[in-house]
């Protein structure tokens, strides 16, 4: 055994934060920000996206409002922690964009970063475009040091949007876009299944069939 646990251990350097809230909430920005200051403080910053996400650009991560910063994409969690865990001596801070892209391994990973004294910043979609938490988000949420849940404008009329609104008919869970495929919106605005609503107050029968 070694010696005695201190009296006043070092406060631990490790810490989760989750940046969290609808399309177009500032989630992208805000990860940006915390990055680009912690570059300015000298840590060693790398941050990742799926490359499912390549928007703007394929070897950054970009907002809506095009800040942008250098990201490696990387196509599934294994290439992330292929990538990743061989740089674990050399990186401070973490930074993941588009965290609900990745599957639930993203926890235990998280954890183990945090343990080994990182700072990990983690930035992705609360809920579905139904509506539903979106995994592994809620999970982040409940193990982070600190969460920041944004709001975004509703686009119907102007109230702070806690909702992904789809547009158009599409039900695969994943269809990455932007405007024009998704919007922000209010919970009184927010229409989780668009046709079935619409068809509902046109008062026409809903069959099964709608929703394909
Ligand atoms: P997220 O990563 O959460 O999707 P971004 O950080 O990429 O969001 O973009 C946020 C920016 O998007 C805002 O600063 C604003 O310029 C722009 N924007 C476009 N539509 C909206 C909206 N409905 N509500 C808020 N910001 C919007
Ligand atoms: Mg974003
Ligand atoms: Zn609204």
């Amino acid at each position: 055994m070694g010696s005695a646990p201190a009296a006043h251990p070092a406060v631990h350097p490790g810490r989760i934060e989750v940046i969290t809230g609808p399309m177009f909430s500032g989630k992208s920005e805000e990860l940006i920000r915390r990055l680009k200051r912690a570059q300015i403080a000298k840590r060693r910053v790398v941050c990742f996206k799926p490359d499912l996400d390549i928007r703007y650009n394929r070897n950054a991560i970009a907002s809506h409002s095009a800040q942008t910063l250098d990201a490696l994409a990387v196509a599934n969690f294994e290439e992330l922690k292929m990538v990743l865990l061989p740089m674990l001596d050399t990186v401070e801070v973490v930074g993941i964009d588009e965290a609900q892209f990745f599957d639930p391994s993203l926890v235990p990973l998280a954890n183990h970063l945090v343990h080994k004294g990182l700072r990990v910043i983690l930035a992705g979609l609360d809920t579905t475009f139904v509506g539903e938490p979106f995994a592994p988000i809620p999970e982040l949420m409940a193990i982070a040091d600190e969460v920041t849940k944004l709001s975004a404008v509703c686009m119907q009329c102007g109230a702070p949007a806690v909702h992904t609104q789809r547009l158009g008919s599409n039900q695969s869970l994943v269809l990455v876009g932007a405007a024009g495929i998704y919007e922000a919106r209010c919970r009184a605005c927010f229409l989780p299944w668009a046709e079935k609503q619409t068809a509902e107050q046109l008062e026409l029968p809903v069959s099964a069939g709608t929703r394909s």
